[in-house]
């Protein structure tokens, strides 16, 4: 059954495709020939993720899933949450998916916060036989004063999950993916999935 993931991150499609086994011929944006750029306009992780889906279907008529992730931060009042990617482009300190600007402006924000707990949330949006369902994946960690590792992508080098003496950047891939807000949330979504 073809199933499309409303994303255009190879490495993003490659890691569901194997959660999902070969019951699903999992297909990408480019791979349906959808090349525009899909609003993401919502004020909740909830809201982008099925404008997303949403989009997919009405315009391919496909079924399909799509993903929103968010950083909340207990001292910045659950900031960046929905502007997590363009976090500094919002105070005009670069642009969207700019990490190291995004991580610069984290932890100036937080230098004289004590509490320093936050937690990473994705929200998996799916529309599937005429239905509309949403999954979530949520870790929980805190933000370190100082960056570490070099793996991963994001805000990585400066999440350290709980229960763990090093950040997401300092794991292995796999390490990471089975315990991740991502990770979680496609676990659900697979479940639903393989289930019926
Ligand atoms: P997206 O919704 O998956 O595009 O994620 C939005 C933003 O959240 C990304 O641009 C990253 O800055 C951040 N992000 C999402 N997932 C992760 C992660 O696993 N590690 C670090 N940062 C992440």
């Amino acid at each position: 059954m073809k199933l499309v993931f409303a994303t255009n991150n190879a490495h993003k499609l490659q890691e569901v495709r194997q959660i999902l086994g070969e019951c699903f011929e999992l297909v990408g944006l480019s791979d349906i020939g959808c090349h525009e750029d899909i609003p993401e306009t919502a004020e909740t992780l909830e809201g982008n993720a099925l404008q997303k889906a949403r989009y997919v279907k009405e315009h391919y008529g496909l079924d399909c899933f799509a993903d929103d992730t968010g950083l909340e931060v207990k001292a910045l009042d659950g900031a960046p949450g929905v502007h997590t990617a363009r976090f500094a482009e919002l105070f005009g300190e670069g642009d969207t998916h700019d990490s190291n600007a995004n991580m610069r402006l984290l932890l100036q924000k937080l230098e004289k916060k004590f509490d320093r707990s936050a937690r990473f949330r994705t929200v998996i949006a799916l529309i599937y036989k005429g239905e509309e369902q949403l999954f979530e994946g949520i870790v929980e960690g805190q933000i370190l004063p100082e960056r570490h590792g070099t793996e991963g992508f994001g805000y990585d080098p400066v999440f350290q999950p709980q229960g763990y003496d090093v950040t997401f950047a300092e794991m292995p891939a796999a390490d990471k993916n089975a315990i991740s807000h991502r990770g979680r949330a496609t676990q659900k979504l697979a479940q639903f999935l393989l289930k019926g």
